[in-house]
């Protein structure tokens, strides 16, 4: 397996990142060679905030020397073809599912492009997201590439989300208070 964890934030990556380093040395395989980290998150509402999350996991990837790729970052996009006609959906809601898609169809993307042939998520590793959406949404952009397949993992499961909030106390993560797009603005959810 060579792996694409497509990753939309530290904290949410953190714990994910630790296991598969461990799993992949386990099986005598170096990390950095196994997998990479794609960041994909167009859905951010602004720049600022973005780059302040993108601080954060090239900071946490250092430390296990796995290279992340940067993906374009246009939000005018994510906003046309995401949440236009989906403005006043909840979470949970339609908005996410195609944020979730558009997302990884760009990771599916460049996993077939670049010799990856399986790729994850950290979304759904937040309990405020639909693990099912999460899954359909993966199970569709590996669907419209060659040679990628979907690992659906539950990756709140096996001790990692106890793990999760370890590593957001041990490296003092930026910790959001709202998912991301400016729809999430004021409501209670975390990415
Ligand atoms: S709330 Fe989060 S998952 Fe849903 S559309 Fe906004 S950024 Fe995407």
């Amino acid at each position: 397996m060579r792996l694409l964890l497509h990753s939309c934030c530290a904290p949410c990556s953190g714990a994910i990142i630790e296991t598969l380093a461990k799993d992949f040395r386990a099986e005598g395989r170096d990390p950095s060679e196994a997998m990479a980290i794609f960041w994909s998150n167009s859905n951010i509402c602004d720049r600022q905030e973005y780059d302040k999350r993108k601080a954060e996991i090239l900071r946490y990837a250092k430390l296990f020397g796995i290279e992340v790729i940067e993906d374009d970052y246009d939000h005018g996009e994510w906003l046309a073809e995401v949440a236009r006609g989906r403005e006043d959906a909840p979470e949970r809601g339609p908005r996410c599912l195609e944020c979730f898609a558009y997302r990884l169809l760009r990771a599916a993307r460049y996993a077939a492009a670049n010799g990856f042939d399986t790729l994850t998520t950290s979304l759904a590793s937040s309990r405020w997201k639909s693990l099912e959406q999460v899954d359909e949404a993966g199970r569709r952009a590996c669907s419209q590439v060659d040679g990628v397949q979907w690992w659906g993992r539950n990756w709140r499961k096996g001790g990692l989300q106890p793990r999760r909030n370890e590593i957001i106390k041990e490296q003092n993560f930026y910790n959001q208070t709202f998912c991301g797009c400016e729809f999430s603005k004021g409501l209670i959810s975390r990415n």
